[in-house]
């Protein structure tokens, strides 16, 4: 049976790959997705299954270290890593799997799966990434600065990806991606 593609959305935090990745599922259906595993503390409104798995600390480490991660990386102070069976399950059934994660996580998996296709999100310029930062209300202005440092040391690997994608216009983001997609699967 066709292995199904593994698509990997990265970018900077605030970047709206969140949001892309929201409209990608409603209008791919077909595609399927990986809860994460994470040491952050859920914020308002996330379910634990439903938009990560919170663990604490040692549970995290003793999942990456006994090798049940697909990648997992460090990001301002908190652990986010990928269960690896449920991909790969999904993958072997030829199902197509989305994954949103960080810069770090995206360049470990194209590492390990190389016929992965590796997405880069781009803001439309370093203010708009703070704008939307400060905007979204959920960091203190101390994890804004921080998210913003990160931010510029990722934009300069994003030439490691196989596509970049600028999100100004959302719908314009989004539709590129679709298209990266559909040319990804038709030349497999
Ligand atoms: P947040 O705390 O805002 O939910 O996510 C922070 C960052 O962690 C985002 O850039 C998000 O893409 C990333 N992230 C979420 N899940 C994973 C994961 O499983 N692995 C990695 N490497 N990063 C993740």
């Amino acid at each position: 049976m066709k292995k199904g593609l593994l698509i990997v959305l990265s970018g900077p935090s605030g970047v709206g790959k969140g949001t892309m990745y929201s409209r990608l599922l409603k209008l791919l259906p077909d595609l399927t997705v990986s809860v994460s595993v994470t040491t952050r503390p859920p914020r308002d409104g996330e379910i634990d299954g439903v938009h990560y798995y919170f663990v604490s600390r040692e549970k995290f480490l003793e999942m990456r270290d006994s090798g049940m991660l697909l990648e997992s990386a460090e990001t301002v102070g908190n652990f986010y890593g990928t269960p690896k069976a449920p991909v790969l399950e999904k993958l072997d059934a030829g199902r197509d799997v989305l994954l949103e994660i960080d810069v770090k996580g995206a360049r470990q998996i194209k590492q390990a799966y190389p016929d992965c296709v590796t997405v880069f999100v781009l803001p439309p310029s370093e203010e708009e990434l703070r704008r939307r930062l400060i905007g979204r209300g959920t960091e203190s202005e101390e994890q804004v600065g921080a998210r913003l440092a990160l931010a510029k040391s990722e934009i300069e690997q994003s030439g490691l990806f196989d596509y970049r994608v600028v999100n100004e216009d959302i719908d314009v983001a989004v539709g590129e991606v679709i298209k990266i997609i559909e040319n990804s699967k038709r030349s497999e």
